[in-house]
């Protein structure tokens, strides 16, 4: 096998492993892994200097059959339509193995938006939304944030959205508490990758004191899974962000690191660590590694020098396939996306039904839940991989391809 495969052909070559693994015919294997619908919108975005730049945007639903379909909006140059299409299919098999009511799908714009102004990806926001509006609805399909997204933009969506549908703040999740967001859904991919996390250190018998954490991406998901791996106990002794990674041996003062972020805009000098490279973060002798940034960091070039005894996927596919064969054949534990960074998602689905029933949950119920949803999950991922004696991964994608296979057949798809 080659490192060269695309993503949406590497997350189709996971999917067609649990497919065989659950004995699905070829025609059966082939509705399922490919995109149901596929829109590519022009975004045209009126600069500040009252120029035009025309941009590239999607909208890609990848399969419907266990409810709307779900999933997050991304602004980064590399939004291609496979990157889209993978990610749309990612969101399928991560809503079915934690077992909530939606289907996958993901959007994007091809677009640098550190150039931009706060006025200009407002206005792109809403050329975006207006031109993918037709494939949106409550019970349809519903966008939250990604990469380079956040509250502000979902609120811009909810508004755009709400100009033709009237109030509808079930239509995003990922929105400011203030419009009608959940309680702990900024924290809840960060907060869930640190559960499964634990569970996984648990069963293996380590104490979060003596285990070692590195975290590529001091973003939403990075920052948060750092914040909460240090209140549980973990040394976060390495984390990155796009600008250079730091070091620090004996564990990074995360709150102060917080700060240190929100005052310079970098974690790159921090006192007390040293600067390292983000490839050297990658290299690291610690406990756990957790990539939180973007896609195919771990790769044919350097798995082989990743030293880390469990790698927790927080970002999507940050490990290619062939980079996933090296890590498991020498013995590293993969915990992958649909399962590690699937809290976002399940708190989107809270967030959705207290929009739903015009209701508030406090804080300390959303944990809950999503603690009970994640545990619950990784516990039946992990029963079927030394049942089945299969990776993390294999088994996370057999228990969700079964689940979507079965609806899609109820439902006479296939
Ligand atoms: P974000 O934009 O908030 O943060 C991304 C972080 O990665 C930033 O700190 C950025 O500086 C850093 N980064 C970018 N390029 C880098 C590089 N080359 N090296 C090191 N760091 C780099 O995005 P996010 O929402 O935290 O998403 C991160 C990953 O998690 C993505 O793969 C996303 O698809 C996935 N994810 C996010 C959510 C969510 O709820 N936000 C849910 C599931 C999965």
């Amino acid at each position: 096998m080659e490192d060269t495969m695309g993503q949406f052909e590497a997350v189709t070559y996971f999917f067609e492993k649990a497919a065989d693994l659950n004995g699905l015919s070829d025609s059966k294997k082939a509705v399922l892994a490919g995109t149901y619908r596929e829109l590519r919108v022009q975004v045209p975005l009126r600069r500040d200097d009252g120029s035009l730049d025309v941009l590239v945007g999607y909208r890609i639903q990848h399969n419907g059959a266990r409810g709307p379909y779900k999933g997050g909006v991304r602004y980064h140059p590399s939004a291609s339509v496979d990157e889209v299409r993978a990610l749309a299919s990612l969101m399928t098999w991560k809503a079915a193995v934690v077992d909530i009511p939606f289907g996958g799908a993901k959007g994007g714009i091809e677009v640098e938006p550190r150039g931009l102004s706060q006025s200009e990806i407002e206005r792109m926001t809403r050329v975006y939304t207006n031109q993918i509006s037709h494939l949106l609805g409550p019970h349809r399909d519903i966008p939250a944030p990604d990469v380079n997204t956040n509250a502000q933009t979902m609120a811009w969506m909810m508004d755009e959205y709400g100009k033709r549908h009237g109030y509808t703040p079930e239509i995003v999740t990922g929105k400011p508490i203030a419009l009608g967001g959940s309680y702990g859904r900024e924290s809840a991919t960060g907060r869930g990758s640190i559960i499964v996390m634990h569970q996984l250190v648990s069963d293996l018998g380590l104490h979060p004191e003596e285990c070692t954490v590195a975290i590529q991406g001091f973003g939403n998901v990075g920052g948060w899974a750092a914040r909460v791996a240090h209140e549980r106990g973990y040394q976060v002794v390495a984390v990155s962000d796009s600008d250079g990674a730091i070091f620090c041996e004996t564990g990074l003062n995360i709150p102060a690191l917080v700060r240190h972020q929100m005052e310079t805009g970098a974690v790159v000098g921090f006192e007390g660590a040293v600067n390292i490279t983000n490839d050297e973060l990658l290299t690291l002798a610690v406990d756990v590694l957790l990539p939180a940034a973007l896609g195919e960091v771990i790769h044919a070039g350097n798995a082989d020098k990743v030293q880390c005894k469990i790698v927790v996927e927080g970002a999507n596919h940050p490990v290619t396939p062939v980079a996933d064969a090296i890590l498991n054949e020498r013995g590293v534990l993969v915990v992958p996306d649909i399962l590690a960074n699937a809290g976002g998602v399940i708190v989107s689905y809270f967030e959705w039904t207290q929009n739903i029933q015009q209701f508030r949950w406090h804080e300390e119920e959303v944990n809950l839940r999503l603690t009970e949803k994640l545990v619950e999950s990784y516990e039946r991922v992990s029963s079927f991989a030394q049942l089945r004696g299969v990776p993390l991964r294999e088994a996370a994608y057999a228990i969700g391809v079964q689940r979507v296979a079965e609806t899609s057949h109820l439902r006479g798809y296939i």
